[in-house]
């Protein structure tokens, strides 16, 4: 069966120049980064390259760098860090659509009894408010030890007001974190320019290796150590080095960085996203694009499909081969709708429905329209065996 990959956001192929890179690495580079001889120092070379690689993806300097195992761990560093280095601060800001791995990290600190949440508003187009941003802030801003909010939403794509938020928290004393998980590599992120003070990557999302990734550290900043061990990643990390991890991923941000200085090729995926939305819309009128209305990074479409549910849809697309993913979770035998789209508003009939396409930079025209056929047939199977609700 012929297999169409709309789950970039999920996870990525990687590029085979990475996977080489991850052969060599483990087949010539195995020796501690930390040893002293010179097989350890060779492989301390290819980390500190990859350091330089991810670094300069981001508009960073390769000292910014703490390598972790993901975007998880890196969000985690990021906000207990900052809680362990500012115990006079016990309040953390944040939104209801971040990715678990922040969400539920705070709410799990807030049950713990460390710290307490301010939830930022979003507006119905799935930004945060950065009105009301500004006015918890010079309310609070002195018990406030950090602000989290990611660059883009992985469920709908849509760019949160980044500049915006990094002004108000220079102004108020609150340092900011940015989840940059679903943004680098897909848009142009300037670390060293932008008034952010953490910013968390993580490799698998942009065609590097799974359980590798990084925190972004503003040079100066005190941050309290998660993995207490070693003193690698300058005493921010301990654990030896995965150095085929790191540098698969050192690879991939280069990668990443020259497809970002092609400057048609965002609008091209952009385009080609737009293009299968009104597709699928034609065939589907009653589709609803969620975050259209806002920025959005190039590759996502969020679509809901109102009267359906998600997960039965994913499977009809995944035996057509068509591979996409629902916002929603599966809890307790019930598919419950997308804290995401709740919080933006999005009426729980269409949330449960919501599907989530994520395009990848070589994603074609011909892929798409063949998978917009798939998907207004499946919706409109599944609406044929659907028994309508008793009035
Ligand atoms: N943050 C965001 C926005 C994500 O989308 C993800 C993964 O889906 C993560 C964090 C977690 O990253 P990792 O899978 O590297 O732990």
């Amino acid at each position: 069966m012929r297999i169409i990959y709309l789950d970039h956001n999920a996870t990525t192929p990687p590029l085979p120049e990475v996977v080489e890179a991850v052969r060599q690495a483990l087949e010539i580079d195995w020796a501690n980064p930390s040893s002293i001889h010179r097989p350890g120092q060779a492989a301390r070379a290819r980390v500190e390259l990859a350091r330089e690689e991810v670094a300069a993806l981001l508009g960073a300097q390769g000292r910014d760098v703490v390598f972790t195992s993901g975007g998880t761990e890196a969000d985690g560093l990021a906000i207990a860090g900052t809680l362990a280095a500012r115990p006079g601060r016990r309040v953390i800001a944040t939104s209801r659509i971040e990715h678990a791995a922040v969400r539920e990290r705070v709410e799990a600190i807030e049950a713990a009894g460390a710290a307490e949440i301010a939830w930022l508003p979003i507006d119905r187009a799935g930004r945060v408010d950065v009105a009301a941003a500004a006015a918890l802030l010079e309310a609070r801003g002195a018990e406030i030890a950090l602000l989290s909010v990611m660059w883009a939403n992985n469920e709908t794509g849509v760019i949160q007001p980044v500049p915006e938020l990094g002004a108000i928290c220079r102004a108020a004393g609150v340092l900011l974190h940015v989840d940059a998980v679903q943004a680098a590599g897909k848009v142009r992120i300037d670390f060293g320019g932008l008034p952010i003070d953490l910013l968390s990557v993580s490799a698998h999302k942009l065609n590097g290796p799974k359980g590798v990734g990084a925190l972004l550290v503003r040079a100066g900043l005190r941050l309290g150590k998660q993995s207490i061990g070693g003193a690698q990643e300058r005493g921010r990390r301990g654990g030896t080095e995965n150095v085929p991890g790191i540098v698969g991923f050192g690879v991939a941000a280069r990668a990443a960085a020259e497809r970002l200085a092609d400057p048609g090729a965002a609008a091209a995926l952009a385009e080609r996203r737009d293009r299968f939305e009104r597709a699928v819309r034609e065939r589907v009128p009653d589709a609803i694009v969620i975050g259209a209305e806002a920025p959005r990074v190039p590759n996502t479409a969020s679509l809901a499909f109102p009267r359906l549910e998600a997960e039965a849809l994913l499977l009809l697309l995944s035996e057509r081969g068509v591979c996409a993913a629902a916002g929603a979770a599966c809890a307790s035998g019930s598919l419950e709708p997308s804290p995401v789209l709740l919080a933006m508003g999005v009426p729980a009939e269409a949330a449960h429905g919501a599907v989530r396409f994520s395009l990848g930079p070589a994603t074609t025209v011909e892929e798409l329209d063949v998978a917009a056929g798939i998907v207004a047939e499946s919706v409109a199977v599944l609406r044929r065996s659907t028994i309508p609700a008793p009035r």
